[in-house]
């Protein structure tokens, strides 16, 4: 299992601080709710690319005393499973769409194809989206039967309820996040 947790640093102090990040300590077991803490049990290192450059970071791992199931602290700028950072990704989508410009000389971009399987992925979780921000705040996305107008909505919205923390609630309500396979709980 993965746990979102925002550091409050970039990437770069992240990846700087190695195994001397300040990790959280986690009160309770997300599996089987035992109140007791939960103890550290290794990293794994992982990719964390951004347009400016790539990172090799760690991600400490802990270990429920009473269930002995593990749990991932993922710093809130990455997505599970995907090496590009949240920002990195979140740029080039808008800047596919035509919200915003400016990264596309950056040195380390995603190719082509993986900018467009970004835009293809949020775009196919649009109305998973719709039900979350139905359900959470009682938002209603446009009826609007274009796609590219409708994302770009969701962009805005998701940008004004902050992105970081969005992506964290809808993580832990089980919806997985915008660029997921399949969104949705
Ligand atoms: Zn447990």
């Amino acid at each position: 299992m993965i746990q979102f947790h925002d550091f409050g640093i970039d990437v770069q102090t992240y990846a700087e601080r190695g195994k001397d990040n300040d990790f959280p300590l986690l009160k309770k077991c997300p599996h089987c709710r035992a109140k007791r803490p939960l103890h550290r049990h290794g990293y794994y290192e992982r990719n964390a690319l951004t347009p400016h450059g790539d990172y090799r970071i760690w991600i400490v791992r802990y270990r429920c005393r009473e269930c002995l199931k593990t749990v991932s602290v993922l710093p809130s700028f990455l997505l599970p499973y995907f090496q590009y950072t949240l920002s990195a990704i979140w740029q080039v989508v808008k800047e596919q769409l035509g919200l915003t410009e400016g990264t596309n000389r950056a040195p380390f971009l995603p190719t082509k194809d993986g900018i467009i399987f970004y835009v293809r992925r949020f775009c196919r979780n649009l109305s998973s989206l719709h039900s979350f921000f139905a359900r959470r705040w009682r938002i209603i996305g446009p009826i609007v039967k274009k796609e590219k107008e409708r994302a770009s909505w969701w962009i805005r919205t998701l940008e004004k309820h902050g992105l970081y923390s969005v992506i964290r609630d809808m993580w832990e309500d089980g919806f997985r996040h915008p660029f997921a396979n399949q969104m949705g709980s």
